[in-house]
């Protein structure tokens, strides 16, 4: 007998989860390892998260104390089991999907396989020589491939609302100047509303970050690329002895397709809005203001859905002893974000153009005082914020590209 009672079993949680439930018991007692295992396959009526609670260790050291053990201390680990191989996988308890470093297997933590695609990722060669574009030699570079979800979103819908707009008009009217009429050309704005109604109909193509926090320098810049590149260049699927190798690069994810669709109805909401903002303005004579909506009904379908992986290089790079960070993704290694050096001579460049903003600014104002001009008052806030960004830019250490 060892140093304490030991027991695992293999099982599905209440709420669908394979698992490994393994326990740990001190001291050893004879007939403890049987009981601990028999009390570990009972706790299994609990979902995910109640496992990984501390009530269910109170829980199991009660049974045990009920059969009669004496329990100094009790451990309780929940693991993933890979459906595939077996194999007990650590995952964060956020994880929705996942790739098991040992077999290559892919799909959700209920156990079902899910095919996904892939871009092929650029070789450290790439990212070598993106460092030397920015004008550096590369320090330190990992590679990630990041999960999105991808859908197809067909919206159709119809409503009715009111059109706020406005007309120009053109008159003439009489000033007296001098003791002589002159007539001078007025041109009038006037508000007017129509109540407007139409149907909406369009498709369109949408990618949600698959991890909840969005932890990545140029996230949204990687949204951008995923969503352009889909229909350009799009992923292939992988196949398990190919996932397996760049299993360990693979970031799990942590939104469920249903959730991301969730993230997305956003930015869905902001399209229908400008359909609807396309449609009332062609119903209008004049400039449409805004669309007040009285009924709105929509249907949102999603034809497709898929999840995608986006190979993703993080690098750090040289530049006369200074770290700058980049990133780029796909298989063309584009640059989506970095900072970049800048020289002494941009510094002073930047400088000049800051001062001579102010001048350009004093000129102006110089200008408005002596003419009268209404609008002179405007120049000077714009020339001396222009000139403050400039100026500031100056000191920083890098931009950002
Ligand atoms: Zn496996």
């Amino acid at each position: 007998m060892g140093e304490y009672s030991k027991a695992i079993v293999s099982t599905t949680t209440r709420d669908g989860r394979q698992v490994y439930l393994s326990g740990v018991a001190k001291p050893p007692q004879p007939g403890l390892d049987e009981a601990l295992s028999s009390v570990l396959a009972s706790l299994s009526n609990h979902s995910y998260s109640e496992l990984n609670g501390d009530r269910v260790v109170l829980e199991a050291r009660k049974m045990l104390e009920s059969q009669g053990f004496k329990v100094e201390s009790l451990e309780i680990y929940v693991s993933h089991r890979c459906p595939m191989c077996g194999a007990s996988i650590n995952i964060t308890p956020e994880t929705v999907i996942y790739v098991c470093p040992y077999c290559g297997w892919t799909g959700d933590v209920y156990g079902h396989s899910l095919a996904f695609k892939v871009w092929p990722a650029p070789p450290r060669e790439a990212v070598e020589e993106a460092a030397r574009r920015l004008g550096g030699v590369l320090d330190n570079a990992t590679l990630y491939y990041v999960p999105f979800w991808v859908f197809r979103v067909n919206v159709t819908g119809e409503y009715t609302g009111t059109a706020v707009y406005t007309v120009q008009r053109t008159e003439r009217v009489p000033v007296r100047r001098n003791r002589e009429t002159e007539w001078v050309t007025v041109v009038r704005t006037e508000t007017r509303t129509k109540k407007v109604a139409g149907k909406i109909r369009f498709e369109t193509l949408k990618g949600a970050f698959g991890r909840l926090y969005a932890e990545i320098f140029g996230a949204g810049e990687l949204k951008s690329w995923v969503e352009h590149s889909w229909q350009t260049n799009p992923p292939k699927e992988m196949d398990p002895p190919e996932l397996k190798k760049y299993a360990e690069n693979f970031l799990s994810a942590e939104v469920s397709d249903e959730e991301a669709l969730g993230l997305l109805r956003k930015e869905i909401d902001t399209e229908i809005y400008r359909e609807i903002e396309t449609s009332a303005a062609r119903q209008v004579e004049g400039a449409l203001t805004e669309v007040q909506i009285e009924y709105l009904s929509t249907q949102v379908n999603t034809p497709e859905k898929h999840l995608v992986y986006v190979p993703y290089w993080f690098f750090t790079y040289k530049v006369k002893g200074n770290l700058y960070a980049g990133s780029l993704v796909g298989p063309t290694a584009t640059i989506i974000r970095a900072e970049r050096y800048i020289s002494n001579a941009e510094r002073v460049a930047k400088m000049m153009s800051a001062w001579v903003a102010v001048l350009v600014t004093g000129a102006f104002t110089e200008f408005a005082l002596r003419y009268d001009v209404g609008w002179g008052f405007l120049v000077i806030p714009l020339g001396l914020l222009g000139a403050y960004k400039l100026a500031s830019s100056a000191f920083e250490a890098a931009e950002v590209v």
